[in-house]
């Protein structure tokens, strides 16, 4: 929602998303909680991970797929990914770009804590976190620390893997300070810190024009809120035929249609007037890509889907 790169941004102003409660993402909300940050959300698929939380923080049951929408994005100051998985990692990526939110992802890699941070909304050529995938076959600066085969991340031990995780959920805290604090720049960057060796690199990350996420895209994206009803009365049909062939590329992966880009022809014949299952689309438009967005909007900051969610406790 900041739109200034720069801008001292109050903690106890801000609004954070955390998606993930496990050890990355507890940690980091026991700090960002002792920073004096004016408002957590958690987002943890897991009830019993998320449990310690409920007492201090509203809580989104559910994938953060479905329970942290596009308009629910809008609303937060920065969305932390503590999920460690690639494709989370990807989908937060996803829905951040289009969204133009802050983005702040956190993970480990055995013994390396590693926090990218994509401040799309300070800065509208922000890298994103696929730009700097794609460039993972390059060695990092951190490749050139000397590991000892002892010492390769594939060998943490539990106690280690503890260690390195609330190495990773502090780092990531820490990293939201300094750029609310508005001395991080607008830039795209990465940090890596070893846990057992307390060796760290920090590095820019620039946007890869060829990006398969952004290179396309000119942000902010425009959202257009849009009804997830797939027909094609037979008067359009008639006086707009080329509306029929208009190219969709879909947030979801729908069994036999195209990952790419599908028209609206073929959405029309396989869904008749119902809903298809993804979240949004992104089409061109007058020049550019717009986002159409599938997801009802509810008027207030918290997302819509996951509201009632938020109000179930376990045992009801
Ligand atoms: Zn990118």
């Amino acid at each position: 929602m900041a739109a200034e790169p720069n801008r001292r941004l109050p903690l106890a102003g801000l609004t954070i998303a955390v998606v993930g409660a496990g050890r990355i993402g507890s940690e980091l909300i026991r700090n960002l909680g002792l920073m004096g940050i004016g408002r957590i959300d958690v987002f943890e698929r897991e009830p019993h991970l998320a449990d310690p939380l409920r007492s201090r923080y509203t809580v989104y049951e559910g994938d953060f797929w479905d329970t942290l929408t596009l308009a629910g994005l809008q609303g937060y100051d920065f969305a932390v990914c503590t999920v460690d998985s690639p494709s989370a990692r990807q989908r937060m990526n996803q829905k951040c770009v289009v969204a133009n939110a802050n983005l702040v992802q956190v993970w480990t890699e055995g013994t390396l804590a590693i926090v990218g941070a994509y401040p799309f909304a300070a800065q509208p050529e922000s890298a994103c976190f696929e730009c700097d995938a794609s460039r993972a076959a390059i060695p990092l600066p951190i490749a050139a620390l000397t590991l000892s085969v002892e010492e390769t991340p594939a060998t943490a031990g539990p106690a280690t893997r503890i260690a390195t995780a609330s190495v990773a959920g502090a780092l990531a805290a820490a990293l939201i300070a300094r750029i609310a604090a508005g001395a991080h720049g607008s830039v795209a960057r990465r940090a890596t810190l070893d846990a057992t060796l307390g060796q760290g690199a920090s590095h820019e990350i620039r946007r890869d024009p060829h990006c398969r996420r952004c290179g396309s895209l000119q942000r902010p994206v425009p959202i257009v809120q849009t009804r997830n009803r797939w027909e094609a009365p037979a008067s359009v049909a008639q006086t707009c035929p080329e509306m029929l062939n208009q190219r969709l590329q879909l947030s979801d992966e729908i069994e036999g249609l195209p990952v790419e880009s599908c028209c609206v022809r073929e959405l029309t014949a396989r869904f008749n007037g119902g809903p298809i299952p993804a979240k949004f689309a992104l089409t061109a438009a007058g020049g550019r890509i717009v986002c159409l967005d599938f997801e009802e909007r509810e008027a207030g900051p918290a997302p819509a889907v996951s509201r009632a969610a938020a109000g179930h406790q376990p045992g009801n």
